[in-house]
């Protein structure tokens, strides 16, 4: 019979966090569990030991400041989905929280926990991206755009804990996905953001990583509305094939989420 063998910590504190780490010999940051343990369960992941991070309290919190929102790695989805100050200042983000999987996997899983995971059909990715976010971790600051480095790959060393994510205030914000009926996981979703001087578009669960969708962000900074995107096409190319969904279908449901992303900036 398989027996798992590791050793579990809570760490009061990042200091802490970061001395059980180097004092580990095959040690992982367990936050939410939510992708994880089922990896562990699977045989996926076999950590030798595990530093649940998520009761230290300096890393779950949502602070709204005068030109940007910087929520704590810790903080869970429902709470993002549920605060006050990211429906006021980023609504969409709040509306893309409440998207994720189902109220258990949202009242476990945080947004440090998604975002190091990178998982290719995961939501936040797309809307950290889009929203020109930077992540903080116990090391240095990342800005988003060389955070996302693969699928299931980012820019994280060894050790590196993920501490808070701002976003900066954008114009308008929307995001639409096409659930995976089974998992509720994106297939895909678009985050489409517009900072004035520019828009920014965010696509999750099409390709192998989270990437931007450049020939749509052209598009809208012309003219800000789904028709803009009436005559574009999305290159099947670079997409996913999987039971799910075909490349082809995927394409033709990044420009079609792109369009439900606009219409939902306005409400
Ligand atoms: C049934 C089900 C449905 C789901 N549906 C969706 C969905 O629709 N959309 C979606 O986006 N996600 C979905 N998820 C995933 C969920 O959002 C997870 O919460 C998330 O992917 C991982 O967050 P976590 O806090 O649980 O991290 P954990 O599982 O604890 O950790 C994941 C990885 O991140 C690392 N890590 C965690 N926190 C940090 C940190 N602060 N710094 C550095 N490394 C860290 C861990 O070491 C581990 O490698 C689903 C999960 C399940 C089980």
């Amino acid at each position: 019979m398989y027996t798992a063998q590791f050793r579990y910590f809570r760490p009061a504190d990042l200091g802490e966090a970061e001395a059980l780490f180097r004092a580990g010999s095959d040690a992982r940051f367990l936050a939410g569990g939510q992708s994880l343990i089922p990896a562990m369960k699977q045989r996926l992941a076999s950590p030798s030991e595990l530093i649940d991070i998520s009761r230290i309290a300096a890393l779950s919190f949502i602070r709204r400041e005068r030109e940007r929102l910087v929520i704590g790695a810790a903080t869970k989805h429902a709470n993002v989905a549920a605060s006050g100050d990211v429906q006021a200042s980023i609504p969409a983000l709040a509306a893309l929280a409440g998207m994720i999987g189902d109220p258990a996997v949202r009242h476990r899983g945080t947004i440090g926990g998604s975002i190091a995971n990178n998982d290719p059909a995961a939501d936040y990715p797309a809307g950290v991206l889009a929203l020109d976010a930077t992540i903080a971790t116990n090391m240095r600051k990342i800005p988003a755009e060389n955070f996302f480095t693969g699928m299931f790959a980012t820019a994280l060393e060894p050790g590196e804990i993920v501490t808070e994510v701002a976003f900066p205030l954008p114009r308008r914000a929307g995001y639409a996905k096409f659930p995976n009926p089974a998992s509720r996981y994106a297939m895909p979703g678009v985050f489409v953001a517009d900072f004035g001087h520019a828009v920014r578009v965010g696509v999750t669960g099409a390709a192998a990583c989270v990437y931007r969708a450049t020939e749509l962000e052209t598009a809208l900074a012309h003219r800000f509305a789904a028709g803009a995107l009436d005559g574009s096409a999305v290159d099947p190319a670079e997409l996913a094939s999987d039971l799910f969904a075909s490349a082809e279908y995927r394409a033709h449901l990044v420009k079609i989420m792109a369009q439900r992303a606009v219409r939902a900036c306005d409400g």
